[in-house]
């Protein structure tokens, strides 16, 4: 267990806080990383306003990059020094959709969020949320290896936060779900 401070939200509506919570050790198939860039999305303001639920106190923050620097001991992909990003969705890599490229709709993504204690919790021991299990507004996060993707040394830490969620959001609405293609006819309306 390391001590770190977070962007705590207590109650919908009202600011952040930065709080020193204790973040617990790596599972085996986890990886704590420090945490350099984190970008701000709706989702993030759709929690923090409550017109989505969650359980309070959390930690917001999913659009992450930063640098390995622990691993647990069935991790064979990463280690410490790695500049990586994170993927919202966890996913377990093995079941028919994982096997087929589908890994958002993992068929085992309940079992895969589940850890045996809280990764966040308060000095005093409350448990702290996380949001999409990542509650990237921490100095430190703990993901699962095969959630997290290695950068390219030519991408900078501040863009590659960007792939988590903005950038592949965009791409995915744009070739999968319109499904736009070489000559097709498109609006573009305006910007979010
Ligand atoms: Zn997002
Ligand atoms: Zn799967």
């Amino acid at each position: 267990m390391i001590t770190t401070e977070a962007a705590v939200l207590t109650a919908v509506n009202t600011p952040l806080k930065l709080t020193t919570i204790h973040v617990d050790d790596p599972e085996p198939n986890e990886v704590r990383v420090a945490v350099s860039n984190v970008g701000l999305c709706h989702s993030d303001l759709h929690y923090m306003t409550g017109t989505v639920g969650t359980d309070l106190p959390v930690v917001v923050g999913h659009e992450v990059a930063g640098v390995v620097e622990a691993v647990g001991s069935s991790v064979t992909g990463l280690r410490p020094g790695d500049r990586v990003t994170g993927a919202l969705t966890p996913s377990c890599g093995r079941c028919v959709n994982c096997n087929a490229g589908h890994s958002t709709q993992c068929r085992t993504v309940a079992e895969a969020r589940q850890r045996p204690r809280p990764a966040f919790q308060l000095p005093n021991g409350e448990p702290i949320a996380r949001l999409a299990d990542i509650g990237a507004f921490s100095r430190h996060i703990l993901m699962r290896e095969n959630s997290l993707v290695k950068l390219p040394d030519e991408v900078p830490l501040h863009v590659g936060c960007l792939l988590s969620c903005c950038i592949i959001t965009g791409v995915g609405a744009v070739f999968r779900g319109a499904q736009v293609r070489p000559g097709s006819t498109v609006a573009v309306i305006g910007c979010c």
